[in-house]
């Protein structure tokens, strides 16, 4: 019977010293030593969460801080692009000015042109006149006179005529030369207007670029802004959930230190003085199914089925239902380190229900025999930190 035995061993050894399985629901809840691992634990996670917040405000911070210094560089283009408009309108209304003064110069320089074709031509007409008189009529001319006076005289005319034109030619060339001049001039200054004008409009693309890079910068950083706002308000939703678990725990522990008083030391008997006799203590026994020397956990007292089984002190109750062993059991939680278990409990004969406040003396449950069992008799486990210990000092 291989496996009777195995089983035998395991379940020696489970009641033995074994920590008693951990009970399931309100249990895990009210243990203190649990619930204070479990602040612990919250406000290891809240710290966390904490710092989760906190690094992702300081990434806030920074884009932000970007953002204004981009927002900045905005306004100082803004500001340049609008003096280049400035500048541009102004080139253009110069431009628009000289291209007016190139017009009539060139008009002018036209007209004097014409003025100075139409001299010359006078004048070559004339001298070719007065040559061809001098040639052909210098003797009709001579003839004509009634004297070599009168002769001389007329020569003088023609000559001053002649020098006059030549006066007025020479006036008109000058003339023409500062038309000219001015002409040049004001095809410079238009030439150095629209060079100015395409430079400034390049200029303003330029800015305009910037402007535009800029912009499209700054959107994409009021994006990133906003998608780390939308990941902080989670982030801080989560801590809010862990300060709620951490008040919540913190509430339970106070309830489960206000329920019970007891700071140690004697306990009460579980089954009223005179209803029991002792039948197995603490320790190496020879176990009653296998005889093999085992480890008892606890206390076995007899007594009549259906005798009244007390709460041994003010606590919660974390376990009553069946366990493997220890059939129907009660466990009760009496402060952070103290706990005790009562088995064996007959059928229907638990009178409490996990979670519930029981005061020392209060009736929990009854005698019985469910479990590993060889007849009515309550079996009494003390638990100190997890550990079973010797229960005798407590109700002795
Ligand atoms: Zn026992």
């Amino acid at each position: 019977m291989r496996n009777k035995v195995t089983l035998a061993v395991v379940m020696a050894s489970m009641l033995a010293w074994g920590v008693i399985p951990a009970p399931a629901g309100y249990a895990s809840k009210t243990s203190l030593s649990k619930i204070n691992k479990e602040i612990a634990e919250i406000r290891a996670q809240k710290k966390a969460q904490q710092n989760n917040v906190k690094a992702i405000e300081s990434q806030i911070a920074t884009i932000k801080k970007e953002r204004g210094v981009l927002e900045q560089e905005l306004v100082v283009i803004d500001t340049k692009r609008n003096d280049i408009q400035r500048k541009i309108d102004k080139l253009d209304q110069d431009i628009e000015a000289t291209t007016k003064k190139a017009i009539e110069a060139q008009e002018k320089l036209d007209e004097s042109i014409e003025r100075v074709a139409q001299r010359e031509i006078l004048l070559k007409t004339r001298i070719k006149t007065m040559y061809k008189r001098g040639n052909v009529s210098y003797l009709e001319v001579l003839l004509g006179s009634s004297d070599f006076g009168d002769f001389l005289t007329r020569m003088q005319g023609l000559r001053m005529i002649v020098e006059n034109d030549t006066r007025i030619l020479e006036d008109n060339i000058q003339d023409k030369q500062a038309v000219e001049k001015h002409q040049q001039e004001v095809e410079g200054l238009l030439a150095n207007y629209k060079q100015m004008f395409a430079e400034s409009e390049d200029l303003k693309a330029e800015l305009d670029h910037q402007f535009e890079k800029s912009k499209v910068i700054k959107a994409e950083l009021e994006k990133q802004e906003e998608h780390l706002h939308e990941i902080e308000e989670e982030e801080e939703q989560r801590l809010i959930e862990l300060v709620q678990m951490e008040a919540s725990k913190v509430a339970e522990r106070k309830r489960l230190e206000s329920v019970s008083k007891y700071k140690g030391g004697r306990l009460g008997l579980p089954i009223a003085s005179g209803s029991f006799r002792f039948t197995s203590g603490f320790g190496m026994r020879s176990d009653p199914f296998t005889g093999r020397s085992a480890g008892h956990n606890g206390l076995d007292m007899a007594a009549p089925r259906g005798t009244t089984i007390y709460a041994a002190e003010d606590g919660i109750v974390v376990f009553a239902s069946y366990m493997r062993g220890f059939g129907n059991t009660v466990v009760i939680q009496h402060n952070q380190e103290i706990r005790t278990l009562y088995g064996h409990i007959r059928e229907g004969g638990i009178k409490v229900s996990v979670g519930q406040a029981v005061k020392r003396g209060q009736k929990i449950a009854e005698v019985g025999s469910t479990g590993r069992s060889t007849g009515n008799h309550l079996h009494f486990t003390v638990y100190k930190n997890n550990r079973a210990v010797d229960p005798a000092p407590y109700i002795r």
